[in-house]
């Protein structure tokens, strides 16, 4: 489907949990976030129904986020039934990494097509202090399962503070040369203060091409990530709240003061 800047929406990205078994600086607080009760999250079945549905108004790239996605247990069930889906061109992951050794040839089975894995600081103290309490070695190991399983390409993701030439983005830079791993840089970003840019390497950020919708752990249809705007799929139906979504999908984004990168996923 088209919106009413003719921009194509084939994108659904898809926070299937708040939780996470890291702290990073920038996305949470320490002692973690007030999180959405266990009822309220949607069951995978429910899921699988919005996919289908989102299918056919013409979604044909589906992301799996979170919060830590692979923190979910039965995620490989939900990778199974998305991947049965027909139409479905691409099928991503976006994964901290830690869990990754085990899940990679898991995930790979299930269906997946790739993985993202975020990755900001190669020094084990500064990824330890970055995430507070990351180990790297693990992300390590998990990238190189992913790509011992086929989940490829994968691509890193690298939050930068303010450059892509800071310290420990060049270092990121050199180890993902040296093992053949695209990389992309995102600029730090502030939901609140509506502060975003486009991404370097990727194509988040740039309103005029956008061409996502997001889909909440608790079943809510977000047209932009810089908007508060949201269709809930329990009130409206699951259809009604993806065609209004995309019908009244932003020009631009501004601020959103009602999530966090840590429940809308990024
Ligand atoms: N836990 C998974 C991970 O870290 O990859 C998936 C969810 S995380 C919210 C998705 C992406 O959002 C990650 O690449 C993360 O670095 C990024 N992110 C989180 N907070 C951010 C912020 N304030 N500015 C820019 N990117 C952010
Ligand atoms: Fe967790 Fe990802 Fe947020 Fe880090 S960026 S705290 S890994 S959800």
């Amino acid at each position: 489907m088209f919106d009413c800047y003719n921009r194509k929406i084939n994108y659904l990205r898809i926070s299937i949990t708040d939780r996470c078994n890291l702290r990073c600086i920038y996305c949470m607080p320490e002692e973690g976030v007030p999180l959405i009760g266990h009822h309220l999250i949607m069951p995978y079945e429910e899921i699988v129904k919005v996919v289908r549905e989102a299918v056919t108004l013409g979604i044909d790239k589906v992301r799996l986020t979170g919060g830590e996605p692979l923190v979910r247990r039965g995620v490989e069930d939900l990778v199974a039934m998305i991947a049965a889906i027909p139409g479905i061109r691409d099928f991503g992951l976006t994964t901290n990494g830690t869990l990754l050794e085990k899940f990679a040839p898991i995930l790979k089975k299930a269906g997946l097509h790739r993985v993202n894995i975020s990755l900001d600081a190669v020094n084990p103290t500064h990824y330890r202090e970055l995430t507070r309490g990351g180990d790297v070695e693990q992300v390590f190991r998990g990238i190189e399962a992913a790509k011992q399983a086929g989940l490829t390409p994968v691509k890193i993701n690298c939050v930068v503070q303010h450059s892509s030439e800071e310290q420990d983005a060049r270092e990121v830079r050199e180890y993902c040369r040296m093992h053949n791993l695209e990389i992309r840089f995102i600029h730090q970003m502030s939901l609140e203060d509506g502060c975003f840019t486009t991404v370097e390497n990727g194509d988040g950020g740039d309103c005029s091409r956008c061409s996502r919708l997001r889909l909440t752990a608790n079943g809510k249809i977000k047209p932009c990530l810089f908007n508060d705007i949201e269709f809930d799929i329990h009130e409206l139906g699951i259809r009604e709240a993806l065609v209004q979504a995309i019908n009244l999908k932003p020009e631009k984004g501004t601020v959103n003061t009602v999530n966090a990168f840590n429940n809308i996923g990024g």
